[in-house]
């Protein structure tokens, strides 16, 4: 090991010190919703995780996976924000951190198997270029589990900036467009495969920047070119508000926007809000919340409003992390081990289960034949 690389490792051992810090703070709080519900007729006490997945109808149409394009009758139930890889510094060029491929799909793959095992088909996986997309990681661990994986373009500057690709800071929109277009027309890096949605991310704090704003209307640009959904990374309702204008200026559908870790916003009424407004709105903190009570009331609340129709669910477990020893994989398993399960306990149907999972994400990811 040289010396510089010693100093990247201590580089590393450090900035992963404030990260366990950073997330036990982000991560730890505690999503209590007082609940006003009373709906909690007990049809369903089943508490197994035995799926057995009927053929329920969905959208027509196809959608890129790192295998290849897909039909929507082939998504089964999907989680729309899970991660396999992902690196806290993968934009930076100077960082010389070797892995291969099957060192993560080794350590990964046994998750996948659970998921797998529990009842699911389709991951979609949240980390876009430098912040971890390794499309042969992604191909290979779809190839060794038999899950469908789906990929992304756009970027996910959440890090103090350490993830934006450098060849994307100091573009246009107009040039950041189409890089990204061209990722989805000519496939992403040589490698032929296409990317299924667009990553996009609005900051936890703070004012929304310049920066933001550019590669805001760049992925809505995106999404109408090409019909790729936008997955849009936001904790406050506010923030995702503030941003409505670019979305009604550059006529992008309310449908092929995705405001994801909505769940964090904890007040269920501005989700809602939202949801109505015409969005999607997805509660995907669920490998990391300590109990999903708040999550079931959730729900319950956004059926009793009748908005389901805009409602995806999901884990944000995982994953790999590039250039560290320990890796502490979230299972990706919850949702059927328990939340289903739970679910069904407080009353809420099968048919709503399928909508959450098997047809809403073929309505969002679907691309027209
Ligand atoms: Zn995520």
């Amino acid at each position: 090991m040289s010396l510089q690389q010693i100093v990247l490792k201590g580089r590393d051992v450090l900035f992963m010190l404030i990260m366990v810090l950073f997330s036990s703070m982000l991560f730890g709080c505690n999503q209590n919703e007082d609940s006003t519900n009373d709906t909690s007729t007990t049809n369903y006490t089943e508490t197994t995780n035995e799926i057995v997945i009927p053929n329920v109808p969905v959208k027509d149409g196809y959608v890129e996976t790192v295998l290849g394009p897909i039909s929507t009758k082939d998504l089964g139930m999907t989680l729309m924000h899970e991660h396999i890889i992902w690196d806290w510094y993968g934009a930076d060029e100077s960082r010389n951190i070797d892995y291969s491929p099957n060192d993560v799909v080794e350590i990964i793959l046994p998750y996948l198997e659970a998921l797998k095992e529990a009842g699911c088909k389709t991951l979609v996986e949240g980390s876009p270029k430098g912040a971890g997309r390794d499309i042969e990681v992604l191909k290979l661990a779809a190839e060794r589990s038999g899950l469908n994986i789906i990929t992304n373009t756009g970027l996910w500057n959440g890090g103090y900036g350490v993830t934006v690709p450098n060849d994307i800071k100091d573009k246009t929109v107009d040039e950041i467009v189409e890089k990204w277009v061209k990722e989805y027309t000519d496939g992403i890096e040589g490698t032929g495969v296409k990317p299924g949605f667009i990553k996009i991310t609005l900051p936890d704090r703070g004012e929304i920047s310049d920066e933001n704003l550019k590669y805001f209307r760049a992925a809505v640009k995106v999404s109408n070119q090409t019909g790729l959904p936008i997955q849009c990374h936001s904790l406050r309702a506010i923030k995702v508000k503030e941003m409505m204008y670019i979305i009604e200026e550059e006529n992008l559908p309310y449908n092929q926007f995705i405001w994801i870790h909505a769940d964090y916003e904890k007040n269920i009424d501005k989700i809602i809000e939202m949801a109505e407004e015409g969005i999607w709105i997805e509660l995907d903190a669920l490998g990391r919340a300590r109990d999903l009570d708040w999550h079931v009331e959730a729900l319950k609340r956004l059926i009793e409003e009748d908005l389901i129709d805009h409602v995806l669910i999901s884990q944000d477990a995982g994953s790999y992390n590039v250039g560290h020893y320990v890796h502490n994989v979230i299972p990706y398993d919850r949702i059927f081990v328990e939340f289903i399960p739970l679910c069904k306990n407080e009353g809420i149907s099968e048919e709503i289960i399928y909508k959450i999972f098997i047809q809403n994400p073929a309505e969002v990811l679907g691309l027209e034949n």
